[in-house]
């Protein structure tokens, strides 16, 4: 197994690979049905919530889409600190939505306060904010945010975009007080790329009876009306979902606190390698990612020959993401990563550096 510590898609188990070989059932059928609700209420349980969980066919960009269209109607405030931030703002906007940003500059989080400020200025339907960005290696606080707009706004939904940390990192949907929560597969779930998950709260069903031309494909009413069958207004990615139900095994049988104290520890030994190495995280003191990594590269390395050395080994990283390309790296440590892996690649980041 080749081990790439890039934020998704992740490795993925041989013994999960091997579950998509199974025979494909017609998603209209009593049998998958069946698969279909224990899967669902698995979801429920890595989402912390009591409501629903729906599971699309596309992948979390298209949750990015569903969440903005089905539950703005005109107003929402877009929280950006880095390029997943950016791209839903361009989801909004480009699907005709009256979008504001809270900017902070990136490696920097979302201040509460900041954000209070905000809503205090306008009402917004909802606030859409980035869990933990990838392309810079940060957590933003997220339940301080989330408590914020209850606090100042009773009607305004919490959008969250949690596609790099849910099952990585401890987010408890219900009691946050999150009324969407997306993620996807190729990341923290350690899947192949191509399904998406979506916690949504009964507040944000509610919501979205008012909106218009919420479309057809991610229309959240339509999901639901299905989801209530145990099935999917379209074809189900009937193998993908087979891998979802035999790998939420897998990640409940670890235990998610223990799986959760993995990422920590992980991301924690790279912090320190960094440290010890002179280069500093790229994400502010506090608000440091559990499960990528962003290094500032002040050591000049040059990071495609770096990873052609590493490929020899069977491992790769992640460069900065666009113009922090050469400027950070990337370490993920998500998935089936293990601290073994981890004591590899660094030692291997060694004999590079001292070559
Ligand atoms: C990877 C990523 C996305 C994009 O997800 P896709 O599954 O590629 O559509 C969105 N947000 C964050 C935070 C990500 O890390």
């Amino acid at each position: 197994m080749s081990h790439m510590f890039v934020p998704g898609p992740v490795d993925v188990a041989p013994e999960v690979l091997e579950v998509l070989t199974r025979p494909v059932l017609p998603h209209r059928s009593k049998e998958y049905e069946e698969i279909f609700h224990r899967v669902a209420k698995k979801c429920e349980q890595i989402f912390y919530t009591k409501h629903r969980v729906f599971i699309g066919t596309h992948t979390g960009s298209g949750m990015q889409e569903t969440g903005i269209r089905s539950l703005v109607k005109k107003d929402v405030l877009v929280c950006i600190n880095g390029a997943f931030s950016q791209r839903w703002y361009d989801v909004a906007v480009t699907n005709g939505k009256q979008a504001d940003r809270l900017d902070a500059e990136w490696g920097q989080p979302i201040l509460p306060e900041k954000l209070q400020e905000a809503l205090k200025d306008k009402h917004y339907e909802a606030v859409a904010i980035v869990h933990n960005e990838t392309s810079t290696g940060l957590e933003n606080p997220l339940k301080e945010l989330s408590a914020v707009v209850h606090e100042v706004s009773s009607d305004t939904l919490v959008l969250v975009d949690a596609v790099s940390s849910l099952a990585g990192v401890k987010i408890e949907m219900d009691a946050w007080g999150v009324d969407f929560l997306l993620t996807s597969s190729q990341k923290c779930l350690a899947l192949p790329p191509g399904l998406s998950l979506a916690g949504t709260s009964d507040r944000a069903l509610k919501k979205a009876e008012s909106v218009e031309n919420r479309g057809w494909y991610f229309d959240l009413l339509r999901m639901e009306k299905h989801r209530l069958k145990n099935t999917t207004a379209m074809t189900s990615a009937v193998s993908l979902v087979y891998a979802l139900n035999f790998q939420l095994d897998r990640i409940l049988a670890e235990g998610l606190e223990k799986r959760f104290a993995r990422h920590a520890a992980m991301s924690k030994r790279v912090y320190e390698w960094a440290q010890g190495h002179g280069m500093a995280s790229f994400a502010a003191e506090g608000y440091r990612s559990k499960t990528v990594a962003a290094i500032k590269n002040t050591k000049g390395m040059d990071i495609p020959a770096l990873n052609k050395f590493l490929l020899e080994h069977g491992m790769r990283i992640a460069n900065g993401y666009g113009e922090l390309k050469g400027k950070t790296f990337r370490i993920a440590t998500m998935g089936e990563t293990q601290m073994e892996d981890v004591n590899i690649l660094l030692q291997l980041m060694e004999e590079f550096m001292e070559q």
